[in-house]
């Protein structure tokens, strides 16, 4: 177990660093700001959806800043996000939020599902640093539903 937990803070860190889909995006459909005042923890995210009869996750852009595990948690929800349909990240967000609320033990098919960001299942243990990892999570669900309700024809 030692090592899975080693592997996962490596997982951690390198996406805390590496922050992928960091950098706004020029062409976009909703947007979202959101804070988490417990931690300081800020992000401004943007999403681009590629609408066909299923519409999917075209494109996500975030900057913000906070602690590794909010950047890593971005990071790693925009690999997992990035090609999906709606339905899909519907979906792998409830996911999430279960992981987030089982404080250790959750179903290992449902974290293989999560991909790499199963890898911060365990800050289930830690409940004052949950909002740290949802932040990400909260900030594509509004971009999603500001980009739902903005007229395509319009912009
Ligand atoms: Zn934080």
């Amino acid at each position: 177990m030692a090592d899975l937990e080693q592997l996962y803070q490596q997982v951690i860190m390198d996406h805390a660093r590496s922050r992928h889909g960091s950098g706004l995006l020029e062409d976009w459909d909703g947007e979202s700001v959101q804070v988490n005042p417990t931690c300081g923890d800020q992000v401004r995210l943007r999403v681009r959806l590629d609408r066909t009869a299923a519409p999917r996750v075209a494109a996500i852009g975030w900057e913000g800043q906070g602690c590794s595990i909010s950047m890593a948690s971005l990071s790693l929800m925009h690999d997992l996000a990035v090609g999906r349909t709606l339905a899909e990240v519907d979906e792998l967000n409830e996911l999430f939020l279960e992981m987030m609320h089982t404080r250790g033990g959750f179903d290992e098919d449902k974290a293989d599902r999560l991909e790499d960001a199963a890898a911060l299942e365990g800050v289930s243990r830690f409940p004052a640093r949950v909002k740290c990892a949802l932040l990400g999570w909260m900030a594509l669900r509004a971009a999603i539903a500001h980009a739902l309700v903005t007229d395509p024809e319009d912009s």
